[in-house]
């Protein structure tokens, strides 16, 4: 399978998971299952989406769904580099691609918002969801690159074009301020262009 084809048709799994399915667990349970396929096999993501910055994490927009179902995104961690506290508002997932990340839930708490359980720790192939409305699940949280001294990456679905999204991320004393996170990137990868892959000859 060349590398445009695993994402290719993760793409048209989940259009077709959402076609039949409506139930957020009902999508999180089967789009974890997707998710967990893609990121197994890790040489697929094109170097240009892989591609660290030293300020700051990048999020670069992979896909968004036509009608703005979804959106896959890749997450660029450079060595220590970590988000806010933050939250989505929408269902989402978090497949581990390359390195490792930490990924600590907050939940608001006699009137504060304080860290919930330990940490979880993303490994090579791990899916973990994150909701604003099924049980179990949280929708804040904070993640961090388990390394001080590489880069991590983790392919993100989320129910929504997450980058226009109106959230909030949240100060250590629990004070909430509207955020919109948007893209780093400004051109998408070409992940359609058939012909490169059904050459006859
Ligand atoms: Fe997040």
């Amino acid at each position: 399978m060349s590398n445009h084809q695993r994402l290719r048709q993760f793409i048209t799994s989940f259009a077709a998971l959402l076609d039949r399915e409506s139930g957020e667990a009902g999508i999180i349970r089967a789009g974890s299952a997707l998710l967990r396929e893609l990121v197994a096999v890790d040489d697929w993501l094109p170097e240009a989406y892989a591609q660290p910055d030293p300020e700051r994490y990048r999020q670069y927009l992979l896909h968004v769904d036509s009608a703005q179902r979804f959106s896959v995104v890749s997450f660029v961690w450079g060595p220590g580099q970590q988000t806010p506290v933050h939250d989505h508002t929408v269902w989402g997932l978090i497949g581990m691609l390359r390195g490792s990340e930490y990924s600590q839930s907050y939940r608001h708490q006699e009137g504060a918002l304080l860290p919930h359980g330990e940490p979880i720790q993303l490994t090579p192939g791990m899916v973990e969801a994150v909701s604003p409305h099924v049980d179990g699940l949280d929708d804040i949280h904070r993640v961090r690159n388990a390394y001080d001294d590489k880069v991590s990456i983790s392919i993100h679905v989320y129910g929504a074009n997450i980058g226009a999204v109106h959230r909030s991320v949240y100060q250590p004393d629990g004070t909430r301020k509207a955020f919109i996170s948007g893209y780093s990137n400004t051109t998408l990868p070409n992940i359609w262009d058939l012909s490169l892959e059904t050459k006859t000859r």
